[in-house]
């Protein structure tokens, strides 16, 4: 007896899944440390030196085990930056903004973040974090509204 290949039948649909993801030790102490004190923590390998922000449990560079939080910043250093002109759909701001890697003092890794629109963020220029107010945050990296020039005056300061 010959097999037939089945007939298939598809059927289009979408389906969601909502689900909590638990932070562990040092990202949820990261987190927690923007939410309570708007302070960036970095994780510090010892075998390696490196010294990451955000801190992840083990090192990305060697994969040892990451034991202390320091903190960097609050000012850093513009590595690279990209102009965002049209608004999207879960864009993280409103457009026009920036996309900025920024490296904080005393890292050794740059933090994805966004930025003002403004001529004062370009590679090698120094900023600093600007944080939401405090019962506005959360616990997330969206407790940094945005990195903006080092010497720009804060919206409502
Ligand atoms: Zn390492």
């Amino acid at each position: 007896m010959a097999l037939k290949p089945p007939e298939l039948t598809y059927m289009e649909g979408e389906s969601r899944c909502d689900y909590n993801w638990t932070t562990g030790e040092v990202v949820g102490t990261f987190l927690a440390a923007l939410r309570d004190h708007g302070k960036m923590l970095a994780g510090v390998c010892e075998s390696c030196g490196q010294v990451a922000v955000p801190p992840t449990s083990y090192c990305e560079s060697c994969g040892s085990e990451v034991s202390d939080l320091r903190e960097v910043g609050p000012r850093g250093v513009v590595m690279s930056w990209a102009r965002v002109a049209d608004d999207f759909e879960g864009a993280p701001a409103e457009a026009p903004f920036r996309y900025v890697l920024v490296r904080p003092a005393g890292a050794d890794t740059e933090l994805l973040h966004v930025a003002p629109d403004d001529d004062g963020i370009r590679i090698g220029a120094t900023v600093r974090p600007e944080f939401r107010p405090r019962e506005q945050r959360g616990g997330a990296i969206t407790d940094i509204r945005w990195f903006v020039p080092d010497g720009a005056e804060s919206e409502g300061s």
